[in-house]
């Protein structure tokens, strides 16, 4: 992330680049050229490469080497393109059949099919002689053929645009109209994460493709309904009414009825609404309501479909990602819970429009501590940004989240059942935290508490000589600039030590601590004395 990034309107794209990919014929290249000159982005058109690179035309590769080579040169150009900035690739007709061609062209791209009808195809190419695939037969019949054997991949594409009749100016305007306003996968495979504007007006297709049937639970933070009533009901029955009997039940969150006995009352509810197997459950809401609404959602007949649509910023970066779920018991947070990831987690920044600031500042925290653990220029982004998201600039609010939230995913995917140790390093300012926390009886917010755990940990690794002190200096400052306290509040050092033990002791843990070691990286320590973290307090 280049912090210095001017936020015109290319910077509001929300892909990297756009992949074209269709049949011969179908105005990839003129529809590329177009394209790349109005973002002002560079036009790769890969037949166009592979015949400047071997000084022959594809007709000669095929006439000479054969089809067999001709791919081989793909794949090669398909690896080098794995890695290109913001460009617009216009594909040979057949690269993206092959799955490490379209593996490595679908990073960060939207991935545009253009359509185009057999005769369209047949009068486009009536004059043409270089195409090598339809030098044998009748033109119509082999091409036909052709898009027999593509369309498994060319429909499965996520954008569909008809050129039929249709300008390359035309075409992309509908492409680019998509492309500013659409969403981004941040990831797909057993659940997905995905980011963007306005995606309760997508919810019909997330529904459907997480398998869900009627009835449809929404659980929604209360607070949440109260703000968002007024538009989010008449998009819910748009979207959701006429193939869905919606049930909407509004819960006021909070960290007491995060508990078995709301779980309870819940499947109750789901029981006696004659929930299926394969009735969805959607949830709305802070972290309270995802972790609640996940965890009844993974029990439930043992599990039904889950969307989550986080609407404060700890939850899209943190709660409602990694698929931890739980509610607190016997005075233990998070004491019963299981690991159950959503089927889609939907991280729209429109909902923290309503964030009290304190919420917006305590979810800041978490995006400081990802940018610490494990991104050098995120943090520089962040200080360049941070006055930027407190005023809660969409276009800046927007890739700041997605970064965290794919920092977040990026260390779960390591340890996903916190089984190896790596996703411990999430847990940076987590001890110090937990027990301001819990000893300001959770009138502090997790944020606050994780933004003074923070700069404990930095002043230990400074002072076991395993960071240099501008770190510590560094990190003070952008928690201050984003308002979020740095210094422990006037409780006993005593009681927050005995707070640390008696954590560690419930969690039957020798004391290990996540240090920073620079901007951009953090380790986890053993053997850290009473003493020690004593000493960070004066
Ligand atoms: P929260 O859910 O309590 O929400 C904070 C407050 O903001 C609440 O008053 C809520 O009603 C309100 N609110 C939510 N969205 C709003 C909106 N868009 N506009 C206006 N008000 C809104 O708290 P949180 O900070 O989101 O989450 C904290 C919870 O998350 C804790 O219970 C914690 O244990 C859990 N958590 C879980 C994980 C995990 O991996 N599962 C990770 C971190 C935290």
């Amino acid at each position: 992330m280049n912090p210095e990034q001017k936020f015109d309107i290319r910077n509001m794209a929300r892909f990297g680049r756009i992949v074209l990919a269709g049949m011969m014929g179908s105005g990839k290249s003129s529809v590329g050229k177009t394209l790349a000159r109005l973002l002002g982005w560079p036009f790769i058109d890969t037949d166009q490469i592979i015949e400047k690179r071997s000084g022959k035309t594809i007709a000669q590769i095929f006439a000479g080497e054969g089809e067999v080579h001709f791919r081989a040169l793909e794949r090669e150009l398909a690896a080098e393109l794995r890695n290109a900035g913001n460009c617009v690739i216009a594909t040979g007709g057949g690269m993206l059949l092959d799955p490490e061609n379209y593996e490595c062209l679908r990073r960060d791209a939207l991935l545009v099919h253009l359509r185009a009808h057999l005769d369209t195809l047949v009068r486009r190419l009536a004059n043409t002689t270089d195409r090598p695939l339809l030098a044998a037969e009748d033109p119509r019949t082999k091409l036909q053929t052709l898009y027999e054997q593509r369309a498994a991949v060319y429909e499965k594409l996520p954008l569909q645009v008809d050129t039929d009749g249709r300008t390359p100016r035309a075409i992309a305007q509908e492409i680019l109209a998509h492309f500013l306003a659409g969403q981004k996968v941040l990831y797909e495979g057993k659940y997905h994460v995905v980011s963007g504007f306005n995606l309760t007006g997508q919810l019909d297709k997330f529904v459907s493709a997480a398998g869900m049937s009627s009835p449809l639970f929404i659980l929604i933070d209360r607070k949440v309904w109260n703000l968002t009533r007024a538009w989010l009901l008449p998009i819910l029955r748009e979207r959701l009414a006429d193939n869905f009997r919606l049930e909407i039940l509004p819960i006021a969150a909070s960290e007491r009825r995060k508990s078995p006995r709301m779980a309870f009352r819940l499947w109750e509810h789901l029981l006696s609404l004659e929930a299926e197997r394969s009735s969805g459950i959607i949830v709305i809401g802070g972290g309270v309501l995802t972790d609640l609404g996940g965890f009844v959602a993974s029990t439930y007949k043992r599990g039904v479909p889950l969307i989550l649509l986080p609407t404060t910023l700890l939850a899209q970066i943190d709660a409602a990602i990694g698929g931890k779920t739980g509610v607190n018991f016997k005075e233990t947070k998070n004491m019963i819970g299981t690991f159950y990831p959503a089927d889609y987690t939907l991280l729209d920044p429109l909902f923290l429009l309503t964030l009290p600031a304190r919420e917006l500042r305590s979810g800041l925290a978490e995006m400081i501590k990802a940018a610490v653990i494990a991104d050098a220029e995120y943090f520089d982004f962040l200080e360049a940004n941070v006055t930027a998201i407190l005023q809660r600039k969409l276009n800046v609010l927007l890739p700041a989240m997605e970064r965290a939230a794919a920092i977040k995913i990026e260390i779960v995917e390591q340890d996903p059942y916190e089984k190896t140790g790596v996703r411990m390093l999430l847990n940076l300012g987590h001890t110090w935290g937990h027990a301001i926390e819990a000893l300001s009886e959770y009138r502090m917010r997790h944020g606050e508490a994780v933004a003074i755990g923070m700069v404990m940990a930095a002043r230990l690794a400074v002072r076991r000589g395993l960071c240099d002190p501008s770190v510590e200096a560094r990190l003070t400052r952008l928690l201050r600039r984003a308002h979020l306290p740095v210094e422990i509040p006037p409780f006993k050092p005593e009681e927050i030590l005995q707070k640390i033990r008696q954590d560690k002791k419930r969690a039957h843990k020798a004391l290990r601590l996540v240090l920073p070691i620079k901007i951009g990286r953090a380790e986890i320590v053993e053997q850290v004395s009473d003493a020690e973290l004593h000493a960070v307090f004066s």
